[in-house]
């Protein structure tokens, strides 16, 4: 349930926490390091009692804090989707009283839910998944639910972030053959100078991904598409 903590790249040292059980998700990405979600599921519902999480998470500060360690994070990072979690907003108002700043990492998929961009809202770093604004495209890098509309997504992520006051971030895996082309490129940047996040960041799938025919576009792609990122947006990485 509570893990770490790991040093981060993006968030220094981290404790994690799974608040759902593992590959529990409203998305099956090709490059999804957990495999295939087994429960792929759009219904949010309750999995955990938060004052659990609360309680774990403050005996792992008390031991790191013992240790001399700092933790930097509290991050929501489960292998599926947290805001699969009907409690999360209460969870993350509980753990607030622990004086550590708190990170989701999401895939944003559900983020047309009025509820579930409250429940994030209360955290202080939000990072969300922009894979492919083609919906076609989106279909088969992240094979959503069949309930889910791309396009409900993307405004949902625009009404987050001009709500939002904490640190919104993005990231974009990009793989060979499915986002990597300039016009895929091109239609991505149109929606992510508008949601503006602080910083855009671009990954590879280098893991072992849950379809073995995934790879990472070549180095001359991946040069064109952050040369094209940097081009429109602020901070890329
Ligand atoms: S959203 Fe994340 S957890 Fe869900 S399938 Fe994609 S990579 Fe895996």
């Amino acid at each position: 349930m509570v893990f770490g903590p790991v040093p981060s790249r993006r968030l220094g040292s981290s404790l994690g926490i799974s608040n759902i059980p593992p590959n529990v998700c409203s998305y099956s990405c090709v490059y999804c390091q957990a495999g295939r979600t087994c429960q792929i599921q759009t219904k949010r519902r309750a999995f955990y009692d938060p004052a659990d999480i609360r309680d774990a998470v403050s005996e792992k500060l008390t031991k790191a804090d013992a240790l001399g360690t700092i933790i930097d994070y509290v991050t929501f990072v489960p292998d599926g989707e947290p805001t699969l979690d009907s409690l999360l907003g209460k969870t993350i108002a509980l753990l607030k009283p622990l004086g550590i700043k708190i990170a989701v990492i999401t895939n944003g998929s559900l983020i047309w839910e009025e509820e579930v961009r409250a429940d994030l809202l209360r955290a202080d770093w939000v990072s969300l998944k922009v894979d492919a604004t083609v919906a076609e495209t989106w279909r088969r890098i992240n094979r959503p639910h069949g309930a889910l509309k791309l396009d409900a997504i993307l405004n949902g992520m625009l009404e987050f972030a001009q709500r939002y006051q904490g640190t919104l971030v993005t990231e974009t895996m990009l793989v060979k053959d499915l986002n990597d082309s300039i016009p895929q490129i091109e239609k991505m940047l149109q929606f992510l100078t508008r949601l503006k996040p602080a910083t855009a960041y671009i990954t590879l799938p280098t893991r072992r991904p849950a379809e073995a025919w995934v790879q990472p576009p070549g180095e001359e792609a991946v040069q064109r598409a952050y040369r094209m990122f940097r081009a429109q947006l602020e901070h890329v990485a």
